[in-house]
């Protein structure tokens, strides 16, 4: 079957998908508290004070191909990062020497700058995916979607140190024109996915291996978590399905920015 990472197709299908759900409560709470917070009373509450001058926009269209090509795969890592799996995930694509885009919660990165660091260490990118993990973020005002977005890269970017997220994932695939578009103009492309694992249902890392197996036809991009619950299986699947995609000829890379 031909393999079509570029389409357009995928994208209605998924667009309703929830990933890293269990996250939603705890990010609610915390929207909350920061919501009352006037812009530019705290450093932390604007982005105004990061240099604007090395960015460089990039398109705005939702990216799932590989840099790798016809056989490329992109693993897309998404929610953390998160102090218990994290590491293993990062133990594992180390172990085989593969590399990962990671897609952040900005509270997460905030809270554990040590592990975006190591992410960044060891060759993976970095992805915006807002502050609080918002599914229903197309249907929120502009000025709430810049604020997740614009205030998650402030605080990824501080947690790597000064590397910035080369990606957008809106939470759940929430993407809207107005969202897509202020991310490209932060040089952050818009990334969708084309294989969902749905491994936060915890369907065991068999099932999660054949829906990778089983979907990789459709485009290269796969969508797999490192938070929001116990990701022992996730961890499991990526040790089986990496060297079982290498034997058949695929290799490892980035979505096309
Ligand atoms: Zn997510």
């Amino acid at each position: 079957m031909a393999r079509h990472g570029g389409g357009r197709g995928w994208y209605g299908k998924v667009l309703g998908a929830a990933c890293g759900v269990t996250l939603l409560a705890v990010g609610a709470s915390m929207w909350t508290a920061q919501a009352g917070v006037v812009s530019g009373s705290s450093p932390k509450a604007t982005v105004s004070a990061r240099p604007a001058g090395d960015v460089k926009p990039v398109a705005v269209d939702i990216a799932h191909a590989s840099d790798q090509g016809a056989r490329g795969v992109n693993l897309t890592i998404d929610d953390g990062p998160d102090p218990v799996w994290t590491p293993q995930v990062l133990d594992v694509l180390r172990e085989y020497g593969v590399k990962a885009t990671f897609c952040m919660v900005g509270t997460q990165a905030q809270a554990h700058p040590d592990l975006v660091k190591k992410v960044v260490a060891d060759g993976h990118r970095l992805c915006d995916h807002s502050v609080s993990h918002d599914t229903t973020m197309d249907k929120k005002s502009e000025a709430f979607q810049s604020k997740q977005i614009l205030d998650a890269e402030r605080m990824i970017t501080e947690a790597s140190g000064g590397v910035r997220p080369m990606y957008y994932r809106a939470p759940g695939g929430a993407f809207t024109p107005y969202s897509r578009t202020l991310a490209a103009s932060r040089g952050m492309r818009p990334l969708g996915w084309n294989v969902d694992t749905k491994d936060f249902e915890q369907p065991g890392a068999d099932a999660i291996v054949a829906t990778v197996e089983r979907e990789l036809p459709n485009g290269p991009t796969v969508l797999l978590h490192d938070a929001g619950g116990d990701r022992s299986e996730t961890v499991e699947a990526l040790r089986r399905l990496i060297p079982r995609l290498e034997e058949q000829g695929y290799s490892f890379g980035f979505p096309v920015r």
